[in-house]
């Protein structure tokens, strides 16, 4: 049986399914990147980013290009050819984001963690330490590792290096939690971020957001290694007056002023990251529900936006994402990397609420059933409900 009516449910970490305003707001006809109207967006984008930031102190870069175009611009503005970099690594897009630096030419070493592991800032500092570690140049994190569903503590990574005396600039992917954990530039003293546009910030994939502290932007001005496109120097000059120093992706632009309004202005970024806890807590009762196991271990440091679930022996992760493809209409994403066959992971952020939480934890609930795990029909719908439903009001209706 196929479903082909009714929508399709994309439940996969990114990129994750848009609002109607941020469709229409981008449906409309191309306009001049030199114009008036098209100057009007960048003063009101700006700010808005530099909130779900976190960032007073930062300037934002707008790119075309997808996470990993934001990694290489990260490294190719802050370091010069030859600098050391350290990869924290505890999963696929730590590994991603060291593999970048290593290609593009720095001496990249990597600290490594198990797989469901957060970023451990006391083993950071003992490395930091060590011989030989003075002339580090720039550590890279990833905030929340999309491939094991878990949340490093960017701020306690920071303490680590602080009391390792250590000066590396700290770069950190925010792509899968940027605009649903709360995130806080200024405060962890984070040397530059970067995002891309089709995650959390229920954006189409296209764009890449970077913030950069003074101290990054002090960097990149007088130095960095040899680049053109990605080079903030144009772009920060060209911001001054609301344009870009290449065409952008104008109407892009015009969705991206509509998701932040709703994310700042609208729901209220506290109320975002409550709203990414809620649903995702209700996401892993029902994991429990069905008696599998989160990949990562520490509850602490699992994810509010992407839980990866361990399959038991004798299921296949690719196979169940196949089977909720085919026969429910419904995108779940696969394992990554070592946990290929593993596991299967679950999306839980951008423009997402409790009745599609609830309809989409039934459908990997049947999934499971169909491929023969015992697990009883409803439970994850009932776990969900538990979670969601609030006592009645004490003045509700009474017997008269
Ligand atoms: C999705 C993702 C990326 C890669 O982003 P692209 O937009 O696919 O290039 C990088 N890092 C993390 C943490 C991600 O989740």
């Amino acid at each position: 049986m196929s479903v082909l009516s009714g929508r399709h449910f994309l439940q996969v970490p990114g990129p994750t399914n848009l609002p109607e305003r941020v469709l229409r707001a981008m449906d409309r006809p191309v306009v001049d990147h030199r114009s008036p109207e098209f100057a009007a967006l960048l003063p009101r984008i700006i700010p808005l980013l530099k909130q779900v930031f976190g960032a007073k102190t930062g300037e934002i870069i707008i790119m075309s290009g997808s996470g990993t175009g934001g990694w290489e611009s990260a490294l190719v503005n802050t370091l010069k050819p030859g600098d050391r970099v350290l990869a924290c690594v505890n999963g696929q897009f730590g590994l991603g984001f060291g593999n970048a630096a290593r290609k593009l030419g720095y001496e990249v070493e990597e600290l490594v963690w198990d797989w469901g592991q957060e970023v451990r800032p006391d083993d950071l500092e003992r490395r930091l330490r060590s011989a030989g570690a003075a002339g580090i140049k720039a550590v890279t994190v990833v905030h929340n590792e999309t491939s094991t569903g878990v949340t490093s503590d960017v701020g306690a990574i920071r303490a680590a290096m602080d009391r390792a005396g250590s000066d590396a600039l700290l770069l950190v992917d925010t792509v899968s939690s940027l605009g649903s954990i709360d995130f806080r530039f200024d405060e962890w003293r984070v040397d530059v971020a970067l995002c891309g546009s089709q995650k959390g910030l229920m954006m189409p994939p296209g764009q890449a957001y970077l913030c950069a502290s003074p101290r990054a932007l002090a960097l990149s001005q007088d130095g960095g290694s040899p680049r053109n496109f990605l080079d903030w120097g144009p772009m920060l000059r060209e911001y001054e007056r609301g344009l870009f120093p290449f065409t952008p992706n104008t109407l892009m632009l015009f969705g991206l002023r509509e998701a932040l309004v709703m994310l700042v202005e609208e729901e209220g970024l506290p109320n975002v990251y409550e709203r990414h806890h809620r649903l995702a807590s209700a996401v892993r009762s029902s994991v429990e529900a069905w008696n599998l196991s989160i990949m990562c271990e520490k509850p602490a440091f699992r994810s509010n936006t992407v839980t990866a679930v361990l399959v038991p022996d004798g299921l296949d992760g690719m196979e169940i994402v196949e089977h909720a493809r085919s026969r429910l209409n419904m995108s779940l994403g696969v394992g990554v990397g070592q946990s290929r066959r593993r596991a299967f992971r679950i999306g839980h952020l951008g423009s997402l609420n409790e009745l599609e939480v609830i309809a989409m934890v039934s459908g990997v609930e049947m999934t499971l059933r169909e491929m023969g795990l015992p697990v009883s029909l409803g439970a994850a719908a009932a776990a969900c409900e538990r979670a969601f439903v609030t006592p009645p009001a004490p003045s509700g209706p009474g017997p008269g």
